[in-house]
């Protein structure tokens, strides 16, 4: 057994230290899959496990990175046999078992999907979970009944991973899309991934009223707290939100209002802990609802030396789209 070059968190005096280092093989958690990981990405929780901004990393030593994708190496798990293309998101990677900035990866064979042979490893990771997250997203409005026909989608937190993989689908899928953005700026990469209009995200960062004038049919959201209690208020009578994320906040100051006097459904999404049959659907609908050109316009890569700087940025609300991490 050798070492591969890793990024190791470990607990300081005060907080955490982030370093890329070599990792002894012999060091790897149990698992029944040993991958050769070839591309990662940098989600907004990976910002805060390498900066240590919150305490994402739960045992000490770590290798920090929450989504891979890679080659089956060596395998005795009866489903997974070496050569095989997968891809792993959440379960805990990255936070309570060894992760995926790393050349290699022990895994349980459970936790992992094949990848559709029209996704590359590379893809898989431009997509990663925030855009897995936000095909769940997509996933459980339509459960909830919502057509195009029934109205407009709004999307906060537009321009970051999440959001722009939420627009790229629902445009494809024919939904009237409003991105919600605090940066103007990108108005054209948000057009361009399909959006019919874009707001300044100030519209719906104030104190919300229990009820507002009815503007849009769904929601996916990735900001949470006022704007969350924004977005119900605005939504239409039957209308569902889906939540995602916490990027202003983990509050929700809001009212029953929206449930009890329009019926509007808050459903709750998590990539990290979701059922295995969910993620296989959910990539299966990635493989035919994403328009890859669009993935390739919202992907810019980076190495494993990159993942510092990127870090702050993500966390900075900087990074636009998606970023994959090269491994090998
Ligand atoms: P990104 O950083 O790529 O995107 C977040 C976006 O939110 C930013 O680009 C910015 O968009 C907006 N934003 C940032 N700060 C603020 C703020 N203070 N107020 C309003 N808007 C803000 O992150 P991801 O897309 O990877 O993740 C988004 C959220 O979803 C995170 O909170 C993440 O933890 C969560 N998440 C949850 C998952 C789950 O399983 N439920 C899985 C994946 C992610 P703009 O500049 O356009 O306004």
């Amino acid at each position: 057994m050798g070492t591969f070059k890793a990024i190791r968190i470990d607990k300081a005096e005060k907080g955490t230290t982030a370093a890329l280092t070599q990792f002894d093989e012999a060091d790897l958690m149990d698992g029944d899959v040993t991958i050769r990981v070839e591309w990662s990405t940098l989600n907004y929780k990976d910002g805060l496990a390498i900066t240590g901004k919150a305490p994402v990393v739960r045992r000490f030593p770590m290798i920090a990175g929450v989504d891979l994708a890679g080659t089956v190496e060596q395998s005795s798990h009866p489903q997974w046999k070496a050569g095989d293309k997968v891809v792993c998101n959440g379960w805990g990677l990255g936070e309570t078992h060894l992760g995926a900035y790393a050349e290699k990866a022990r895994v349980k064979g459970d936790w992992l999907v094949r990848l559709p042979d029209t996704i590359s490893t590379r893809d898989a990771m431009a997509i990663g979970t925030a855009g897995y997250t936000a095909m769940l997203a997509v996933m459980a409005l339509e459960k909830q009944g919502l057509t195009p026909k029934d109205g407009p989608i709004v999307v906060t937190g537009a321009a970051g991973g999440v959001g722009s993989v939420a627009i790229a689908v629902l445009a494809k899928l024919g939904f009237h899309v409003i991105a919600s953005t605090g940066r103007m700026s990108e108005t054209d990469y948000l057009k361009g991934l399909g959006a019919a209009e874009v707001i300044d995200r100030n519209e719906l960062s104030g104190p919300a009223k229990p009820l507002a004038k009815e503007r849009w049919a769904g929601g996916i959201d990735s900001v949470g707290s006022t704007t969350l209690a924004n977005i119900l208020s605005m939504t239409k009578y039957r209308g569902a939100v889906a939540a995602c994320g916490l990027a202003a906040g983990m509050d929700l100051p809001s009212s029953v209002a929206p449930f009890i006097l329009r019926g509007v459904c808050l459903l709750g999404i998590d990539s990290v802990m979701c059922p295995i049959e969910l993620r296989k659907a959910a990539w299966s609908r990635l493989a035919s609802d994403l328009d890859s050109r669009k993935l390739t316009e919202i992907t810019h890569e980076i190495d494993l030396d990159g993942v510092f700087e990127a870090a702050v940025k993500i966390l900075a609300g900087q990074v636009r789209g998606r970023i994959v991490v090269k491994i090998l």
